[in-house]
C-alpha cells in the first residue's frame, strides 16, 4: 500500500491528473469504467436453484410430499400427480417471489444510498458515493459519510470518528500537512481519511486515492451482509406458528388414522383421511401473502415520501405512540425571511450588516442564493438594500473560520479590516451574550452592564414571541487571525437579527391527526423556548396545559421528575443530541414505541435508539440517513403521519388476510374431521384441497393485503407492540367463521350424499371453494361491506370473479373431471352449491351490520 500521508499532497494531485478543481467529466468516466464503482462487494447471493431447494425445507412441504406418496400407494395416480404438480408450482412461485422481494428492497435501498459531494470540471456536485473515482477532489463537512479513502489537500478544522476502522469512539482532529515516518498505524494518518468514517466538524477537500474493495475498510470488511434482511418480528411469530401447526396437523393426522382403523375402515382408505387431513390444514399461502404485504405496502410508502430502510421498521410504524420531531424544515417550511433587526447603538448598523453576510457559508451563483436558508435568508436581505455584496466579499476575505454547529449554536469567521484582524461571530442570543463584555454606546465602546444585557434580552424575547428565529452578531479584534474554540469570548456586541419561518401548510392538520390516532406529537429544536412555543401553539403541539422547557431544565431534573413531566411537555427548547437520547429512553421506559426524527451529524445515536429513527432526505446529513429506519424524501412532518398510517394498513392487511386463510383451513379440518368421526366417506380428495388452498384462497388474500387504508385507521390508537397478532379474540373469530362454512359444507355433502359419494365430495368441494371465495369479501375489514365500501378495492371482486371462473372451469370442463375427481353435477346441485357457499358471508354481513347499528 502506498504512503500517501508522505507525499505532498501537490505532487499526489499530479499523479492522479487532477488538481484544485477536481477532475473533468471525461476523466471521470474513464476512470470509473477502470476502477469499477466504489463499492464494497456484497455477500455471494444464493442462485435461482439454491432458493428453489430451500423451498422444499420447510416442514410443511414435507407433510405435503408424504401425502402425495401415500396417494400413490393408496393408488390415486391422478392425486399424486396434482399435488407433485402443485408442490413444484408452489416451489417456483416461491422462488420468483424471493427474487421479486429481494428486487424489491434492493431498489428501496437505492433510494436511500448515500451520496458524495464532489468537484468536477470545477463545479460541486452531488452523486452517488458508488460514482466517486480515483482522482476526485471531495468535498467534506460536517455530517457526511466519507465516501472512499483519500488524501486530504486543504483542511479547516476537519474532525473525523473513525471507530469503523480503529474502534475509537472519539473523533480525532484531521490536517493537511505531511506526516514523516514509515508504517504509520492509520489512527495516526492524521492528514488520511478513510471511507465509512463520519465527519463531525469542519470542512475539507480531499483528493481520492483508493475506492471500492482498496479502500482501507474493503480491505478488512468481511463481506458486506446487504442480502439478508431480517425477518420482521410478524414473520418471525407466523414462523413459530407453522411450526406448531405442522405439530398440531401430525398429531390430529395420526388421531383420525387411528380412528378409522378402529372402525375398521381399510388401512388404504384410513390414509386417504389423514392425508386430506394434512392438505386441508396446511395453510401454504401464509407466508407469501405476509411478503406480498409488505412489499406492496413499502413501495407505496415510498411513492408517499417514505422510504423505508429497514422492513422491520413497517410493522414498529403502526405501534408508534410518541412522535418526536425537529421543528426547522420538518414542521416549517425552512423558507427563512429576514424580518427585522436591533441595534442598541444605531452606528452599528452597518457593521451588523456587513457582519451577516461576511460570517456566512451561503453563496450566490447567478440569480439563487446558495446555502443553509439561515444563511441565505441573511445574503437576500443585504442585497435587497445594498448592490455592493460581492465588493464587501472581496474587499474582506475569510481568513479562518469555525464552523456552526449546533451544540455550540455560534459560528466565527476572521477578516482583515485595514491592520485588523477581525472576529466575527453569530450564533444564539442567549449563548453569545454570555460571552459578550462590551457593547457599543453613542459610539464608544464600553463594559456592558446587566441593565443593557435586560435590554437586549428584551428584544429577543419580543421577537421570540412573535415565532420569529433570532440570531445575535458580535464581533472581537484578534492579535493574529488564527482562530479557535478558545477565542469565542471577550466580544463587543452588534446586534440581533430576526426572520420568519412559517410553519408548513400541512402540519397543523398531521398534528391533529396525531391527537386523534392516540400519537403524541412532539418538538424538539435548537431554537429559542419562545421561538418553539410560538410556532408550537401556532400548529396545535403545545396546548393550554403544557409544557416547553429548555435543555438546561432537563439537566437539573433527574429521570425520576423528567419521567413524571414527561406527558405534560409537547416542547423542547435549545436541546442537544444528548437531550434526545434521553428522552427516548425516557418515553421508551414508559412502554411507547417513539418515532424521532434527525437531521444532524450527532442525531445518529438518537435516530439508533429510537425505534423509528427518521432522516430527512433533503436536508439531513448523509450520517443520519445512514442511522435511520426511515427517509422522508420532502422532510415533511405530515409525511410520517402518512407513513404511521400505511403501517397499520399494511399490519391490519395482513392479519386480515391471515384470519381469511386459517378461517378456510379450519373449515376444511372440521368437515374431514367431522366425517372421519361420523364414519362418512372422505369429504374432499386431497386435489380439491390443493386447488382451493394454493389457487382459489390466494387471490382473495392478495386482494385482501391490497386493501386501501380506512379512514378510521387513524382514529384508533396505536396497536400494543408486545401483544401477539394470535390473540384469543382472533382465534376465535377464525374459529367461528371455520364453523360456518363447515355447516354450509356439510350440508352440500349430505346432499350430494343421496346421489353417491363422489357427488357428495364434488358438492363439498365446490361449496368449500366458492364459499372461501365469497368470504373473501368478509376478510377486507372489520366493517360490513356497505360500510368499507363493496367498489373500494377492485381486486377484491377481480379476485372473486378469477376464482368462480377457475372453479366453473373444472366443475364444467370434461378432460379435468378426472384429473380433479369431479362427479357430474345437475341444475338443481348447482343452485344449491351456490345457495350454501354464500349463506355464511351473508351471515356475517347481517351480524355486521346489526352491530354497527
Ligand atoms: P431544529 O432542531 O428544529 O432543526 P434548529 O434548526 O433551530 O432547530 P439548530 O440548527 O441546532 O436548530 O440551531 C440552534 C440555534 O443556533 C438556532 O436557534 C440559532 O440561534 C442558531 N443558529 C442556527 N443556524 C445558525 C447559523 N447558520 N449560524 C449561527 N447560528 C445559527
Amino acid at each position: 500500500m502506498k504512503e500517501f500521508y508522505k507525499c505532498p499532497s501537490a505532487q499526489l494531485l499530479s499523479e492522479y491528473d487532477s488538481g484544485f478543481q477536481g477532475l473533468t467529466r471525461q476523466q471521470a468516466e474513464q476512470a470509473l469504467k477502470r476502477f469499477g464503482e466504489n463499492r464494497l462487494q456484497e455477500e455471494k447471493k444464493k442462485g435461482p436453484l439454491q432458493v428453489f431447494i430451500e423451498q422444499f425445507k420447510d416442514l410443511l412441504v414435507i407433510i405435503l410430499i408424504v401425502a402425495g406418496i401415500i396417494s400413490m400407494f393408496t393408488g390415486n395416480l391422478e392425486s399424486t400427480i396434482v399435488i407433485f404438480a402443485v408442490i413444484i408450482l408452489n416451489a417456483i412461485l416461491g422462488t420468483v417471489q424471493h427474487f421479486k422481494a429481494e428486487k424489491s428492497l434492493e431498489s428501496l435501498r437505492s433510494l436511500s444510498s448515500p451520496n458524495a459531494k464532489v468537484l468536477r470540471d470545477g463545479e460541486r456536485q452531488e452523486i452517488p458515493s458508488a460514482l466517486v473515482v480515483p482522482g476526485d477532489v471531495v468535498v467534506l463537512e460536517a455530517g457526511d459519510l466519507v465516501p472512499a479513502d483519500g488524501r486530504i489537500i486543504e483542511c479547516h478544522s476537519l474532525q473525523v470518528q473513525e471507530s469503523a476502522l480503529t474502534g475509537e469512539a472519539e473523533s480525532v482532529d484531521k490536517t493537511e500537512e505531511i506526516i514523516e515516518g514509515d508504517h504509520i498505524a492509520l489512527g495516526d494518518q492524521k492528514n488520511m481519511v478513510f471511507s465509512s468514517s463520519l465527519v463531525t466538524y469542519g470542512r475539507a477537500l480531499v483528493l481520492v486515492t483508493s475506492t471500492g474493495m482498496d479502500t482501507e475498510i474493503g480491505r478488512i470488511a468481511t463481506l458486506m451482509n446487504t442480502t439478508q434482511e431480517r425477518r420482521t418480528p410478524l414473520q418471525v411469530s407466523l414462523d413459530n406458528f407453522s411450526k406448531k401447526l405442522s405439530i398440531l396437523i401430525l398429531a390430529v393426522c395420526a388421531l383420525v388414522f387411528g380412528i378409522s382403523l378402529f372402525r375398521q375402515m381399510p388401512v388404504l382408505d384410513s390414509l386417504m383421511f389423514a392425508v386430506a387431513l394434512a392438505v386441508a390444514a396446511i395453510p401454504e399461502a401464509l407466508s407469501s401473502i405476509v411478503t406480498i404485504s409488505l412489499a406492496i405496502g413499502t413501495s407505496k410508502m415510498a411513492k408517499e415520501h417514505a422510504i423505508m430502510k429497514k422492513l422491520q421498521a413497517v410493522e414498529g410504524l403502526g405501534c408508534v405512540s410518541v412522535i418526536c420531531s425537529d421543528k426547522t424544515g420538518t414542521l416549517t417550511q425552512n423558507r427563512m425571511t429576514v424580518t427585522d433587526s436591533y441595534v442598541f447603538d444605531p452606528s452599528q448598523s452597518d457593521r451588523l450588516q456587513l457582519a451577516s453576510i461576511l460570517c456566512n457559508d451561503g453563496s450566490v451563483s447567478g440569480d439563487s442564493t446558495l446555502g443553509d436558508p439561515t444563511e441565505t435568508a441573511l445574503i437576500d436581505a443585504y442585497r435587497l438594500a445594498h448592490t455592493d455584496y460581492f465588493d464587501m466579499l472581496k474587499q474582506y476575505p475569510r481568513q479562518a473560520e469555525l464552523p456552526f454547529d449546533s451544540d455550540r449554536k455560534l459560528m466565527s469567521t476572521v477578516h482583515q479590516i485595514g491592520q485588523d484582524c477581525l472576529l466575527l461571530t453569530k450564533g444564539a442570543p442567549d449563548v453569545l451574550l454570555q460571552r459578550v463584555d462590551h457593547i457599543t454606546d453613542q459610539g464608544i465602546v464600553r463594559p456592558i452592564t446587566d441593565e443593557d444585557r435586560e435590554v437586549i434580552r428584551k428584544a429577543n424575547q419580543s421577537f421570540s414571541e412573535q415565532g420569529l428565529r433570532v440570531l445575535a452578531f458580535a464581533q472581537k479584534i484578534l492579535n493574529s487571525c488564527e482562530v479557535s474554540q478558545e477565542s469565542e469570548n471577550g466580544y463587543t456586541f452588534l446586534g440581533l437579527v430576526a426572520m420568519v419561518d412559517p410553519p408548513r401548510a400541512e402540519s397543523a392538520q398531521a398534528v391533529a391527526d396525531c391527537y386523534r390516532a392516540g400519537i403524541k406529537p412532539i418538538m424538539i429544536t435548537g431554537d429559542h423556548v419562545a421561538t418553539a412555543s410560538a410556532i408550537a401553539k401556532k400548529i396545535g403541539i403545545l396546548k393550554d396545559g403544557d409544557l416547553a422547557v429548555t435543555g438546561s431544565e432537563l439537566d437539573q431534573m433527574d429521570d425520576e421528575t423528567l419521567s413524571h413531566k414527561l406527558p405534560h411537555i409537547s416542547v423542547y427548547a435549545r436541546v442537544s443530541p444528548e437531550h434526545k437520547i434521553r428522552i427516548v429512553g425516557l418515553w421508551q421506559k414508559l412502554g411507547n414505541v417513539v418515532a424521532m426524527t434527525g437531521d444532524g451529524v450527532n442525531d445518529a445515536p438518537a435516530l439508533k435508539k429510537a425505534d423509528i429513527g427518521i432522516a430527512m432526505g433533503i436536508t439531513g446529513t448523509e450520517v443520519s440517513k445512514d442511522a435511520a429506519s426511515m427517509i422522508l424524501t420532502d422532510d415533511n412532518f405530515a409525511t410520517i403521519i402518512k407513513a404511521v398510517a400505511n403501517g397499520r394498513n399494511i399490519y391490519s392487511n395482513i392479519k386480515n388476510a391471515i384470519g381469511f386463510l386459517l378461517s378456510g383451513n379450519t373449515a376444511g379440518i372440521l368437515a374431514v374431521l367431522f366425517c372421519s368421526l361420523m364414519g362418512l366417506p372422505v369429504p374432499f380428495a386431497a386435489v380439491h384441497l390443493l386447488f382451493i388452498n394454493l389457487l382459489t384462497d390466494s387471490l382473495p388474500a392478495i386482494a385482501v393485503s391490497m386493501e386501501p387504508p380506512a379512514k378510521e385507521l387513524l382514529h384508533e390508537p396505536p396497536r400494543d407492540s408486545k401483544e401477539s397478532i394470535l390473540t384469543s379474540q382472533f382465534l376465535s373469530q377464525i374459529v367461528t367463521q371455520g364453523i360456518l362454512l363447515t355447516i354450509a359444507t356439510l350440508v352440500a355433502f349430505y346432499l350430494g350424499l343421496t346421489v353417491n359419494a363422489a357427488t357428495a365430495s364434488t358438492m363439498a368441494f365446490a361449496t368449500l371453494c366458492l364459499g372461501r371465495l365469497w368470504h373473501g369479501f368478509n376478510a377486507r375489514g372489520k366493517g360490513s361491506l356497505v360500510k368499507l365500501g363493496f367498489f373500494k378495492n377492485p381486486y377484491s371482486i377481480g379476485a372473486f370473479c378469477l376464482g368462480a371462473g377457475l372453479l366453473a372451469l373444472v366443475l364444467l370442463c370434461p378432460p379435468l373431471e378426472r384429473l380433479f375427481s369431479i362427479a357430474p353435477l345437475n341444475g338443481f346441485q348447482l343452485l344449491a352449491i351456490l345457495v350454501c357457499s354464500i349463506v355464511p358471508t351473508l351471515l356475517i354481513q347481517l351480524f355486521r351490520i346489526i352491530r354497527g347499528k
